[in-house]
């Protein structure tokens, strides 16, 4: 099945939740386990708080918004991709930033561990980013079919 969506939410972290929801149900039709689920899930949440905590950090508005558009793709296999976007600050150094365990904010208890994460539970994470400008991170993976049933 092909499909898409789009959901825009002003960056406060209490819409990490309304993204998490939103994305349940639009994979909701993939023969997904469980697992997969959770991870997708997961990645996607790291992401959404990264926009909110740094990319607006300081410069939070009422025009704050964070854009996650997802897309769905079935040939071989279900494919998920998986787009957030944040007109924030924007990432100088993307290298240091997604070196393990790199936080630019040790003092506010952040384990600098959202990239590992991101990399962990997808098969792909791309890193567009401008200084001032904003951050696109294109999340990917593609889905594992259950085991087909007995019959
Ligand atoms: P944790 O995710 O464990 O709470 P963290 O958010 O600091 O800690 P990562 O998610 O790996 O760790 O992000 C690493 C760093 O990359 C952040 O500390 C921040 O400096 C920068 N960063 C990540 N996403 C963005 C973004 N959307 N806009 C600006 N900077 C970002
Ligand atoms: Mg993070």
């Amino acid at each position: 099945m092909e499909n898409n969506m789009e959901i825009k939410i002003k960056a406060l972290l209490e819409n990490v939740a309304v993204v998490r929801v939103a994305i349940s149900t639009f994979i909701s039709s993939l023969d997904i386990t469980i697992d997969d689920l959770m991870d997708i899930k997961t990645a996607i949440s790291e992401a959404v708080t990264n926009s909110i905590e740094h990319g607006y950090d300081g410069i939070l508005t009422e025009d704050s918004k964070v854009v996650v558009r997802a897309y769905l793709t079935s040939q071989e296999e279900d494919v998920i991709k998986v787009e957030i976007e944040d007109l924030g600050v924007g990432i100088e150094d993307i290298e240091l930033a997604t070196t393990p365990a790199y936080t630019s904010k040790p003092e506010l208890e952040h384990a600098g561990m959202g990239f590992t994460i991101m990399e962990t539970f997808m098969d792909e994470v791309f890193i567009d980013s401008k200084k001032d400008e904003g951050t696109i991170i294109t999340l990917t993976k593609r889905i594992r079919k259950k085991k087909s049933k007995i019959v």
